[in-house]
């Protein structure tokens, strides 16, 4: 029988990335991963095994500021195709490397049919807590969510609209990293700012949700007994927040109506006093944009150490700042644990995943020896070597390292929606 597979794509200002997942038996399994580089339009593709996902084999980015070039490589990494063409031939990078994309599955898909195209979007805005397929009406309502996202939803809707233009058969759902917290409660999704601007959309939305969706779906295949448990996880990369999760839904999260809320992160502030942000405008001056420079791209981790947005730059480095800035990381971690716990009426469980999570075992020490009053024990040999889980057998708190896959997440919500 033929076999089919799905295509996920995460379309960035600079960069798509992009994974073929074959589908068997109700389930996915990575076949193709890389990234497109619109500005350079140069891509690597990666030939992964059908069974066996290995996300550290998968694409990189390269040739930035070089010629146009599109390279295949298999799972032992070995180059099997490589096409380079004129940069300048046409305007639209997203268009043309995503047309490139295509005619390269088309030729190597072989007997797969390629059932449908799931995208990464940034923003659901209020209607979308699902996954969905995209027609011209529902690309202009979330075209309408820019405002919520603008740095983010142009691109996520691009990608968008070049597969539609290319392949109009061809069906492309919209994932949003909004919609696993939608259907959170009432005061997880309120500011106490005036009504109306609740009711035109200022509201706590909370993101990463395509990630903790994962880590919810996974869980329990790891540990049964937490299904219906009360899970804090703390999604700890470039960008970072937490989760609280009862039952496999999220309550509550650090992130609200942008992702600049909650934790600090790699250039992001976090958790802020709006008044600091009034006094930025009116006692300094500054307009808004070089206040939102601020507090996404010169804040976080490297503002608060003056050295590097990366936590691996800053664990070795001897400046005092640089301690600083990890003090100040895992001080907000520790509080908005002890919030997110009280928030679902107590802990379960811990999970740590992305980035800094999953590679950190200094960073998860810090925080489980810091979160000891939960009645989280830390394992101090199984957390070196990073097992899976990280606690003791007494522990009252299971505490779990679970590498996150948002593709993967992509690419099962599109084949529940395609094959339901
Ligand atoms: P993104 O939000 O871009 O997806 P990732 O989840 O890939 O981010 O996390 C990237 C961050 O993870 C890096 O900026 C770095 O700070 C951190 N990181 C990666 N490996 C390690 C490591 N071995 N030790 C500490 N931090 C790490």
């Amino acid at each position: 029988m033929a076999s089919e597979s799905i295509l996920v794509i995460n379309a960035g200002s600079s960069s798509i990335k992009f994974t073929l997942f074959d589908v068997e038996a109700g389930e996915v399994s990575l076949h193709y991963d890389g990234r497109i580089q619109p500005d350079t339009i140069s891509f690597d593709l990666f030939l992964q095994p059908s069974v066996g996902i290995d996300k550290e084999y998968g694409g990189q980015v390269e040739g930035i500021g070089t010629a146009p070039k599109f390279k295949a490589k298999d799972r032992d990494n070995e180059l099997v195709y490589e096409e380079t063409w004129d940069a300048g031939e046409r305007s639209s990078g997203h268009q043309v490397a995503l047309e490139k994309l295509m005619n390269w599955l088309d030729d190597h898909l072989g007997d797969t049919t390629l059932i449908g195209v799931g995208h990464r979007v940034v923003h659901g805005g209020t209607e979308y807590a699902a996954p969905t397929i995209v027609n011209d009406a529902v690309l202009q309502q979330l075209g309408d969510y820019t405002v919520l996202a603008p740095l983010h939803q142009p691109n996520c809707l691009a990608g968008i609209r070049a597969m539609l233009a290319m392949r109009p058969d061809l069906p492309q759902v919209a994932c949003f990293d909004t919609a696993f917290h939608r259907n959170h409660p009432l005061v997880a999704d309120q500011f106490a700012l005036p009504y109306e601007l609740y009711e035109e959309g200022v509201r706590r939305y909370g993101f990463h949700g395509l990630s903790y969706a994962y880590i919810a779906h996974t869980l329990p295949t790891i540990a049964p007994e937490l299904a219906d448990g009360r899970v804090v996880v703390a999604h700890l990369g470039s960008g970072a927040s937490m989760c609280a999760i009862k039952g496999g839904q999220s309550m509550d999260s650090t992130m609200g109506f942008t992702a600049l809320d909650g934790l600090p992160m790699g250039t992001r502030c976090g958790n802020l006093d709006p008044g600091a942000v009034l006094y930025m405008l009116q006692e300094k001056g500054m307009d808004a944009k070089q206040i939102e420079d601020v507090l996404y791209r010169r804040s976080g981790l490297l503002g608060l150490s003056g050295i590097s947005n990366d936590m691996r730059d800053l664990e070795h480095n001897p400046d005092p700042r640089a301690a600083q800035a990890i003090d100040y990381f895992i001080y907000r971690i520790t509080r908005e644990l002890g919030a997110l716990a009280a928030a679902i009426g107590g802990i379960d469980a811990l999970v740590f995943t992305a980035g800094i999570g999953e590679n950190s075992d200094m960073i998860r020490a810090r925080v489980c020896r810091a979160a000891a009053w939960l009645g989280i024990e830390l394992d101090e040999a199984a957390n070196s070597q990073r097992a899976q889980r990280i606690s003791t057998a007494s522990s009252k708190v299971a505490v779990y390292v679970i590498p996150t896959d948002e593709e993967k997440m992509i690419a099962l919500d599109t084949l529940r929606l395609l094959r339901p």
